[in-house]
């Protein structure tokens, strides 16, 4: 019997966060969470979803003509298959990058694909699940992501940016401002006034589509 993954959405828009920011992409969001983060967007992914062959998924992005392809969730890596639909899309030549939580063990990851992982604050209220065996992992194509809900948030993640050096370890430290909890714009200015080289960002579709599913 092929393999399968439990997905909630596959769909082609703009990369909203990160390296490839503004570039079109597919992303496949695969359905379930462990966490249940206070400032979570896609709840709409914990549950339900649709049982998808792997074979089917590779030829629905194929429909798709695009370089970029993000798995993302929920947390992909609560799927087991998550990590052949990775090494597949490597294979068939996309340039793959992973958004993760930071509570699963990335260890298995193929080393094509580029993490986005996030580190979770304690405004999160599930800093607790951090697994922190993930940051030895990290490569300099690797990206590391805190949303920041509070100025108490701000100063745990610039200590964990020091402590990890992780401004070298890794190609981007993305600092997010928790939607509606934090002006970006203060952010913005912590930022400058520390020297931090961190990358601020918004999250482009929630400016361009308010954060609608299938966007
Ligand atoms: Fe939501 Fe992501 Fe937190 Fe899961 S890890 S609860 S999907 S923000």
């Amino acid at each position: 019997m092929s393999a399968t993954l439990r997905i909630t959405e596959i769909f082609y828009s703009l990369q909203g966060e990160a390296r490839t920011v503004g570039r079109p992409t597919v992303f496949i969001r695969l359905t379930g969470c462990p966490l249940r983060c206070q400032y979570c967007d896609t709840a709409y992914a914990f549950s339900g979803g649709i049982t998808w062959k792997l074979d089917d998924i590779l030829t629905e992005v194929k429909k798709h003509s695009t370089r970029y392809v993000t798995v993302t969730g929920g947390e992909p890596l609560a799927q087991p298959n998550c990590l052949p639909l990775l090494s597949q899309l490597c294979d068939a030549g996309y340039e793959v990058s992973l958004e993760t939580s930071g509570a699963m063990d990335v260890a298995r990851v193929d080393p094509r694909v580029v993490k986005v992982l996030d580190l979770k604050t304690p405004g999160s209220l599930e800093v607790a699940r951090n697994l922190e065996s993930n940051i030895t992992l990290l490569t300099p194509q690797d990206q590391v992501k805190f949303v920041i809900c509070d100025q108490a948030d701000y100063q745990w993640a610039k200590a964990k940016v020091a402590e990890f050096d992780l401004d070298r370890k890794v190609s981007d430290v993305l600092f997010s401002p928790s939607n509606q909890k934090l002006e970006a714009r203060d952010l913005a200015e912590w930022i400058l006034a520390d020297h931090l080289d961190v990358r601020l960002q918004v999250q482009l579709h929630k400016y361009l589509w308010d954060n609608q599913p299938g966007h």
